[in-house]
């Protein structure tokens, strides 16, 4: 498989209209607007940095993935996001390594992107997303 670059880095955080602030007014990344992807509970704001982006994470209900990771861990760095140039084929070698996946088929994330998880426990504790622009 090729991985092509960091996509982005997600952070949890509990409300995107505090959180932003950080980001937006004192590094001065401009906020390129948030979405909601109802299917995984969660508001994601993007932030471009060069060729990646900063994504915070609001849960939009208690049971989603991201309040349950904020109530565990808190609120801080939630997942890395690697491009890669197939993302079918990728979760194919993956799974032919016999690295556990929490998605074996790709869904649609934020922005229309192919994204998919790998579990932490193949990584070493990180949570590593991959994702197909
Ligand atoms: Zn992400």
């Amino acid at each position: 498989m090729k991985v092509l670059k960091i996509d982005h880095l997600g952070i949890a955080v509990n409300s995107i209209e505090d959180g932003k602030n950080f980001w937006s007014d004192v590094l001065g990344l401009e906020f390129e607007g948030a979405e909601t992807v109802q299917e995984q509970k969660v508001t994601t704001a993007f932030f471009p940095v060069g060729e990646s982006e900063v994504e915070l994470l609001e849960s939009t209900a208690p049971d989603g993935p991201v309040a349950k990771f904020i109530e565990k861990k808190g609120q801080g760095f939630q997942h890395v996001a690697f491009r890669v140039e197939n993302i079918e084929e990728a979760l194919a070698e993956l799974k032919e390594k016999g690295i556990k996946l929490i998605d074996e088929t790709p869904r649609i994330g934020a922005g229309g992107a192919k994204i998919a998880f790998l579990h932490p426990k193949a990584t070493g504790g990180v949570l590593v997303e991959l994702c197909q622009r």
